[in-house]
């Protein structure tokens, strides 16, 4: 805990003051550009990746950033439904990463055993599992744990599209999805591009994930 009051007190003095005006503002309310869903993992810091402030991203966060599906869960639908209906984000990110205890999880489920709400929790990301058993069988284990984070964005992605409020701003073109993987050794993200059918570098990914999926890895389902 020391860490951390010290850590305040270096906030206050150091960074509160020189950006006062920025504080100010946000004292009047909030106008994020985006809705950033990520994993709850310490190493994965959303303002600090993407060089954005106080202010430019709405946050839901949890193991794995999973998104259920409409109806089966309130809080981060709620959540979702307040970013799309009251802040008016036009973007709405699914950010995996590199080295996910919680996609690890569902390649070893004997590791929730004894934790009955993680072991619950990740029920949200059968779709995942399933995807992975039917195309990915005899991968390495190293491969499939990275084939595990990008394809469970995507099908998290696919659980979105299931909310009211995602479809109706879809069906008016006034939202973009993107599907984002942090890589925890490189600092790199890369983004799911829908005309090469495959992450890319960020910079190369184009317009977001425009189209219900087709993809895995160079195959077609
Ligand atoms: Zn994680």
């Amino acid at each position: 805990m020391r860490q951390l009051i010290d850590g305040i007190h270096r906030f206050q003095s150091g960074v509160f003051g020189p950006q006062r005006e920025l504080f100010k503002r946000l004292v009047d309310g909030q106008a994020p550009d985006a809705l950033f869903i990520t994993c709850s993992d310490s190493r994965i810091a959303p303002n600090l990746i993407t060089q954005t402030n106080p202010g430019d991203l709405f946050i839901v966060r949890n193991a794995g950033n999973l998104i259920p599906p409409w109806g089966q869960e309130s809080g981060a639908a709620a959540t979702i439904e307040y970013a799309l209906e009251c802040l008016d984000v036009s973007d709405v990110i699914v950010c995996g990463h590199t080295h996910c205890g919680a996609m690890s999880a569902i390649l070893h489920p004997e590791k929730v055993a004894k934790l009955p709400a993680m072991k619950q929790w990740l029920t949200y990301a059968e779709g995942t599992r399933r995807v992975l058993a039917k195309h990915y069988p005899g991968l390495d284990a190293d491969a499939l744990q990275d084939v595990c984070v990008e394809e469970n964005v995507m099908c998290q992605i696919e659980n979105l599209r299931t909310h009211p409020s995602v479809m109706a701003k879809l069906a008016a073109r006034e939202l973009t999805l993107h599907a984002w993987v942090y890589d925890i050794e490189t600092g790199a993200v890369h983004a799911f591009s829908d005309e090469r059918g495959q992450f890319v570098p960020v910079a190369e990914a184009g317009h977001g994930v425009a189209e219900q999926r087709a993809r895995l890895r160079g195959k077609d389902i």
